[in-house]
């Protein structure tokens, strides 16, 4: 089956808004066998909306549209699709019971406007939304399909998951290859060399496997094509093992794991509690550490101490700061010790450095130290300079604790990766 994509909004030209709905579908295609040949993004304007659904009609099996469906005058996927085909648009009574009864349950009357959410073609059904007021359309006719679905991610990707993948599913069971991924995400050695040591595995053409370069560090993707997921699987699983056996540690997850995540099972299957201090990362490192559920069970706290007295009224020693500076390795592992000591926790971690763009005592933008402290291994740190803008460098300061974080916990407990 051959699908074509086309995310509708004038918002997306204005580059107000990211297609993120094309990323989402055209990353769950080719699970279902379903290869993408082209996506588009057109504006709310009907003779253009009208030309891309026409071109996309006749070239291709499968249409997915996002967006549109709402129920202002510039929302015309209904209308375009209902002109593409020829056919007449009319209110089924049942779906207007419906978007009534949405509204009554909100203590809310129905702008008539809102009536139009209601309509059908004779070649279209309703694809429920329970998240809001717009059904999709599913069209179907001499063998082609467009699945019409609203623009707001939340509510596009439940009618995703529950209607449309499922449905699609069904149709392209059996006559179906399908392409499964397998990313292995590694962090500490460098694209080149990684690419070195897998290199004898490289020559594999199913599965296949490329080496891309992230800012969370070097990842691999093994991609096998075969008439079931089960069996892409089993052809990919013996290079996935060999793999993981060349790259040893360095492999810190896969999938959509992340280095946070990780950070957070070594925590958890040795009994250990963590707490950071951070400066020029203004809280980032702690909202990414509880950006993973459960992370209370062994985070304890991070504390922002953006300047030097803040510091040292939350246990950094003054001397440290007089001889070193606030932005120094020795600052670091001291608010490392300080967190650690104040929130009582097992391991600390501090952050300091320069976000930029200007210099800060005399050092400059870029500049990033990591302290890690913990009782039972010797106090340790990174520092580096980053030449990058202020939101970048926050964020590889981040990142350059969770993988220093990762890399003691590993070292000194001794665990396997995750
Ligand atoms: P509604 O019923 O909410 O009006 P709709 O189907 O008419 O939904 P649009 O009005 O086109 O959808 O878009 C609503 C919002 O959905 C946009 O303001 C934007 O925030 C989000 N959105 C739309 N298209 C996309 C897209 N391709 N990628 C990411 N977000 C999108």
């Amino acid at each position: 089956m051959q699908a074509e994509l086309i995310s509708i909004g004038t918002e997306l030209l204005l580059g107000e808004i990211l297609d993120t709905n094309a990323q989402y579908l055209a990353a769950r295609l080719p699970a279902l066998g379903i290869d993408l040949f082209y996506t588009s993004k057109v504006g709310d304007n009907m003779d253009r909306l009208t030309e891309v659904i026409e071109r996309a009609w006749g070239r291709s099996d499968l249409v997915l549209t996002t967006g549109g469906l709402g129920p202002t005058e510039d929302d015309l996927t209904r209308e375009a699709i209902a002109r593409v085909l020829g056919e007449e648009s009319s209110v089924d009574p049942e779906l207007e019971r419906q978007l009534r009864e949405f509204f009554a349950q909100r203590s809310a009357t129905m702008p008539e406007r809102n009536l139009k959410q209601a309509m059908l073609i004779p070649s279209s059904r309703a694809i429920p939304n329970p998240r809001g007021t717009a059904p999709g359309w599913w069209v179907e006719r001499q063998g082609h399909i467009i699945v019409a679905m609203p623009g707001p991610p939340s509510e596009m990707q439940r009618m995703w998951e529950r209607e449309v993948a499922p449905e699609l599913e069904r149709r392209t069971a059996g006559q179906r290859t399908v392409l499964v991924t397998r990313t292995l995400k590694t962090m500490g050695i460098g694209e080149g060399h990684v690419d070195e040591l897998v290199s004898p595995l490289l020559k594999s053409t199913n599965p296949s496997i490329g080496v891309y370069a992230r800012p969370d560090g070097v990842q691999l993707r093994i991609a096998a094509k075969a008439s079931s997921r089960e069996e892409a699987q089993r052809l990919m699983q013996p290079l996935e093992e060999e793999m993981r056996r060349i790259l040893g540690d360095a492999v810190w997850g896969a999938d959509d794991d992340t280095l946070e995540s990780a950070i957070g099972d070594l925590l958890q299957r040795n009994h250990l509690t963590l707490a950071t201090m951070e400066s020029c990362t203004g809280g980032l490192l702690a909202n990414t550490i509880t950006n993973v559920p459960g992370s209370s069970a062994y985070f304890r706290s991070g504390l922002v101490a953006y300047n030097a007295e803040t510091k040292i009224a939350w246990g950094v020693d003054p001397e440290i700061i007089a001889q070193y500076g606030a932005i120094s390795a020795e600052c670091a592992r001291d608010m490392a010790r300080a967190v650690r000591e104040r929130l009582n926790a097992d391991v600390g971690v501090g952050i300091t450095g320069v976000a930029g763009p200007d210099p800060e005592e005399e050092k400059p933008p870029g500049t990033i130290h990591v302290g890690f402290d913990a009782a039972f291994t010797v106090p340790q740190h990174v520092s580096y300079q980053f030449a990058q803008g202020r939101e970048a460098v926050k964020r590889r300061a981040v990142t350059t604790a969770l993988a220093l974080t990762r890399r003691v916990l590993l070292e000194s407990k001794g665990h396997e990766p995750v």
